[in-house]
């Protein structure tokens, strides 16, 4: 059991302004800003990251907002729809807290599973769902969000392809996952290692036109593992599977492997240790701008050049 991926991992996306995008997550919908620190491989900009109390794996949504950089379009090669699992019965106050922030919403159900879906003020595409199976993971509460209320994490990502075949295989042979169901043009794929952030859905449409990332769209989606010993067994899976991924990368707060996968989405291999607690306490995380050591000696320049967030 241990050998498997354990589920979603973190899923990564695109914002523009930094502080509409802290805002909106931390205050309309109640998760906790767990990591504020910058991105690796471009530190002028920050990276987010949002999650429940613990920043467990399977509930952290992190952002790169890149000021200026204007909205993406969401399309076939992408994954398009990030679901988060809502208490049973909160759809009615989700959709009335919603409407109060201005914020159009859609309901449907899909799988037999209600959800409401709208966008955050980038163009990012949110789904909340009353899963099936009870989800008993603690949520991170505010004053305006109880555990009535507040968001237990993922339930599921949603990938558009032109063809889906080839990511299945991939999903399926290379990853563990097994298809649920079929409804139209949409896979449901699960994994029974573990009963949260389990699901992938793929909806295929060839005639989808290709997306563009920018503002508004993922950047790529991490896959759990329970730590580096496994994270170099999956690479050599993934090389057997005939496709190129990256070296082992320290992202201080887990370990990663990337790489692309047929369908054109980017996917990231990440573990459980160390986790967000490394480098400070659980009390107050995200409350500091955390720095990567290469970064430290330039602290004062970087945060002079950052974004203002207060
Ligand atoms: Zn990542």
């Amino acid at each position: 059991m241990d050998t498997k991926i354990l589920g979603l991992h973190h899923i990564t996306a695109i914002a523009d302004q930094a502080k509409r995008n802290l805002d909106f997550y931390t205050q309309v919908l109640g998760v906790r800003l767990v990591k504020k620190t910058v991105n690796f491989d471009d530190p002028g900009t920050y990276h987010f990251y949002f999650g429940n109390e613990q920043g467990d794996p399977g509930t952290i949504l992190t952002f790169f907002p890149w000021e200026g950089i204007g909205k993406g379009t969401n399309g076939a090669g992408m994954a398009t729809h990030i679901g988060y699992s809502v208490p049973e019965g909160s759809l009615e106050f989700w959709k009335n807290r919603l409407k109060e922030h201005h914020i159009a919403l859609a309901e449907n159900e899909i799988f037999g599973e209600r959800l409401i879906s709208f966008t955050d003020p980038d163009g990012l595409q949110l789904q909340f769902v009353e899963p099936k199976a009870k989800d008993n993971r603690t949520a991170w509460t505010t004053k305006e969000l109880n555990d009535q209320h507040a968001l237990k994490g993922f339930h599921s990502i949603t990938l558009s392809l032109k063809q889906a075949d080839p990511t299945l295989k991939i999903l399926t042979d290379v990853l563990g996952y097994s298809i649920q169901g079929q409804e139209g043009g949409r896979y449901r794929l699960i994994t029974d290692s573990i009963d949260t952030a389990n699901i992938v859905d793929i909806i295929e449409d060839p005639n989808l036109s290709y997306g563009r990332n920018a503002a508004g769209t993922n950047h790529h989606v991490a896959f759990r593992v329970k730590d580096d010993n496994i994270l170099m067994e999956y690479r050599e899976k993934v090389l057997s599977a005939g496709l190129d991924i990256t070296p082992k990368i320290n992202r201080d707060y887990f370990f990663s492997l990337y790489f692309r996968e047929p369908g054109g989405v980017l996917f990231e291999l990440a573990t459980d240790n160390p986790g967000f607690t490394v480098d400070e306490p659980l009390e107050s995380l995200g409350t500091t701008l955390k720095l990567p050591k290469q970064y430290e000696n330039y602290r004062s320049q970087i945060e002079a050049g950052l974004p203002k967030i207060d």
